[in-house]
């Protein structure tokens, strides 16, 4: 029987293209720090140490930690002048892609959270832990689901792993309480979100803004476009499953 359901954010819950949302997010910090850093030593400081992070399987360090210690190793900028700019970049310019990127929220995004949350289901946003929780919120914003009672958003300041490492899925059930069986995982990355099956946990690919670089042969036990998951979860099907 499914207690938990875990959404991933980007291009699941709320509608645009990772890739559009990532080159506009370079454009728009990497302006910011330029009179810090240079551009290009600065975009391959972050390239890099995100990928660090994302690879780190060090049980006992943040993913934060990871990023932070590798990024300052690349440039010549101290932390405590560089990272209250990042702190006012998610506030301020980060904001401002939403506009850019026209997100619009999904009519049926917010009600299909709100249902679970009042059927007593527990829902985790099991976005990529890769940002800070500020940056996350902001995008929850932009597809009109934030402030519900979620049990976990996973973000980078509180997470050990990242996707698609099964380290990242077993730190989050962990983290609710759930066993595997337990939980159905809704993304759009076969890649990072579907592999949660390997785990043990129910999947649903979400097809608006399919990814897939074909590596993961993990099936997906189901799969629509988004409207269509609106209606098996507002029909009462996850408590079928
Ligand atoms: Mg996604």
């Amino acid at each position: 029987m499914i207690r938990c359901v875990l959404f991933d954010l980007d291009g699941t819950l709320v509608h645009f293209e990772y890739d559009d949302f990532l080159n506009e997010y370079f454009r728009a910090v990497t302006n910011t720090v330029a009179p810090l850093i240079e551009p290009r030593r600065f975009t391959g400081a972050l390239v890099a140490a995100t990928e660090a992070m994302i690879r780190d399987l060090n049980p006992s360090r943040l993913n934060s930690q990871v990023f932070v210690d590798d990024f300052f190793k690349r440039v010549n900028v101290s932390e405590d002048v560089l990272m209250p700019v990042f702190e006012e970049f998610y506030m301020t310019e980060f904001t401002k892609l939403r506009n850019v990127l026209g997100v619009q929220p999904h009519p049926k995004a917010r009600e299909i959270l709100a249902f679970l949350l009042h059927e007593g289901y527990d829902v985790v946003i099991a976005t990529n832990a890769v940002f800070p929780l500020e940056a996350i919120e902001e995008r929850m914003r932009w597809g009109g689901i934030a402030e519900l009672p979620y049990n976990l958003i996973t973000c980078y300041d509180t997470m050990h792993f990242c996707k698609p490492n099964l380290e990242y899925y077993e730190e989050t059930l962990r983290i609710v309480g759930h066993e595997p069986e337990e939980c159905l995982m809704v993304g759009n990355n076969v890649d990072e979100d579907i592999i949660a099956g390997a785990l043990g946990l129910k999947t649903y690919l979400v097809e608006d803004f399919l990814l897939d670089s074909g590596a993961n042969k993990c099936a997906p036990d189901f799969r629509s476009d988004f409207s269509e998951l609106a209606e098996f979860v507002l029909s009462g099907k996850v408590q079928t499953l």
